[in-house]
């Protein structure tokens, strides 16, 4: 293999990386999508539950080709069986569409080699390259073959075990407890009801939920997460082991037969403060942009994409690979939705704490409500007219 010369060079195939690699060619780039695997988007490992309204701000028409079913909404369900339903709207990132992720993420990569990138699978970075005092490229793998790709701009988009970030000195390091390791079947054969995505609350996932994704009337994807702090050391497997244990309590999804196993880990931590250095932007799982509540990333993946795919190119025409140029990418995907990711984490780090009996409490007033607008107020205000100790360490804000 030559060495080559490119003005950005993407690392990592999913969506954050194709998204970024599509936006930087549009706006002028010269750009490389380089991909480790030999396949983009395979094997999956998602739950593959997304929602729909940010697809038309990235301008991704739905097509047949990847959605698998839609959803009216999301349906979470307490230990003693109180159901909470919720529209598409109130479910957040993972509702709307469960996908094909396989055939989502090639769609992804075809628009931006339609678009005018380059493409190569099999293809890893094993390091970065310094120039200058700045990040100027990577230095690759193709099958054997060692060379380099010299670029201006580069991009971390390798996902959650991301170690672009790493060579570059950017601290992207995760305590436990904003960890969740994650193990999901896809069950075909089973009885569920395919207009909502359920998520089960409580002690069946310390830490985390259940998620039972519903792929077309009699399949789903069953998967658990559970924060990495409350597996005990030597438990291994932990995640497996209480997914396998609720599927043999729940008749309706132990006669499932799995077609596929899938493992895996996502973050669930506020923003981290920084996530460029010069000559370098990392995008996705590798930003840990993951939304912290509901451990969807794939939306956030592709919203802050686009914005390092126009900084990009913006830094290309400017000729300017300083970190300075790049906080422009740091203030366009903290303005869509660190807020929200800062949010969703305080939420997290309340319920991780909760009971079995608070859960069950609160889906009990909650779901008696028949909620149509989702009003953090509205709801502290509920659950207090019936359980005023649960709610008590917010009486400031609710009266
Ligand atoms: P990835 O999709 O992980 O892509 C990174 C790519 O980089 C990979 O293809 C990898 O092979 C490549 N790569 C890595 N290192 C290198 C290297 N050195 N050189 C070249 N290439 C490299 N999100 C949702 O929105 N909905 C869900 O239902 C959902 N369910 C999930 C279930 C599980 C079990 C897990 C683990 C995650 C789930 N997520 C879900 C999270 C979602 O999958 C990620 O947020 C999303 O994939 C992030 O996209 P990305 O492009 O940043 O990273």
């Amino acid at each position: 293999m030559p060495d080559l010369e490119y003005d950005v060079v993407v690392v990592g195939g999913g969506p954050a990386g194709s998204v970024t690699a599509k936006h930087a060619v549009k706006n002028g780039a010269r750009t490389l999508m380089i991909e480790k695997r030999q396949e983009i988007g395979s094997p999956v490992r998602c739950g593959e539950g997304i929602a729909r309204a940010w697809l038309e701000e990235l301008g991704i028409k739905p097509s047949k080709k990847w959605i698998s079913n839609e959803v009216e909404g999301a349906r979470i369900i307490s230990p003693k069986g109180f159901v909470v339903t919720l529209t598409e709207k109130m479910a957040g990132n993972e509702c709307g569409y469960v996908i094909e992720r396989d055939n989502f993420d090639k769609a992804l990569a075809e628009e931006a080699a339609g678009a005018g990138a380059d493409v190569m699978v099999k293809t890893s970075a094993v390091d970065v390259i310094r120039k200058d005092g700045r990040i100027a490229g990577v230095k690759a793998r193709h099958m054997g073959d060692r060379f380099d790709i010299r670029a201006k701009v580069v991009i971390g988009a390798d996902g959650f075990e991301s170690q672009v970030g790493r060579w570059a000195g950017i601290d992207t390091t995760l305590k436990p407890s904003d960890v969740n390791v994650c193990f999901e079947y896809t069950l075909r054969h089973i009885d569920i009801d395919p207009k909502y995505n359920d998520f089960y609350v409580g002690s069946c996932a310390p830490g985390g939920y259940i998620w039972v994704f519903t792929k077309g009337p009699d399949s789903a994807n069953v998967g658990i997460g559970v924060q990495l702090s409350k597996i005990k050391s030597g438990e291994r497997g932990a995640a497996k082991m209480y997914l396998d244990r609720f599927i043999r309590g729940k008749k309706e999804l132990a006669k499932g037969v799995a077609i596929r196993e899938v493992a895996g880990a996502v973050s669930c931590c506020q923003p981290i403060e920084c996530t460029i250095a010069d000559g370098i932007m990392l995008v996705g799982d590798a930003a840990r942009q993951i939304d912290p509540l509901t451990g969807g990333g794939v939306a956030n993946s592709c919203r802050a994409g686009k914005v390092a795919g126009e900084v990009a190119a913006q830094a290309v025409k400017a000729d300017d690979f300083s970190k300075k140029f790049f906080q422009a990418y740091e203030k366009g995907w903290r303005a869509k939705f660190e807020e929200q990711m800062y949010r969703n984490w305080m939420a997290k780090e309340k319920l991780v704490t909760l009971s079995d009996e608070t859960f069950d409490k609160a889906c009990e007033v909650l779901a008696e409500a028949k909620l149509d607008k989702v009003n953090t107020l509205e709801i502290l205000r509920l659950i207090q007219r019936k359980y005023p100790e649960l709610v008590k360490e917010f009486e400031d804000l609710i009266t």
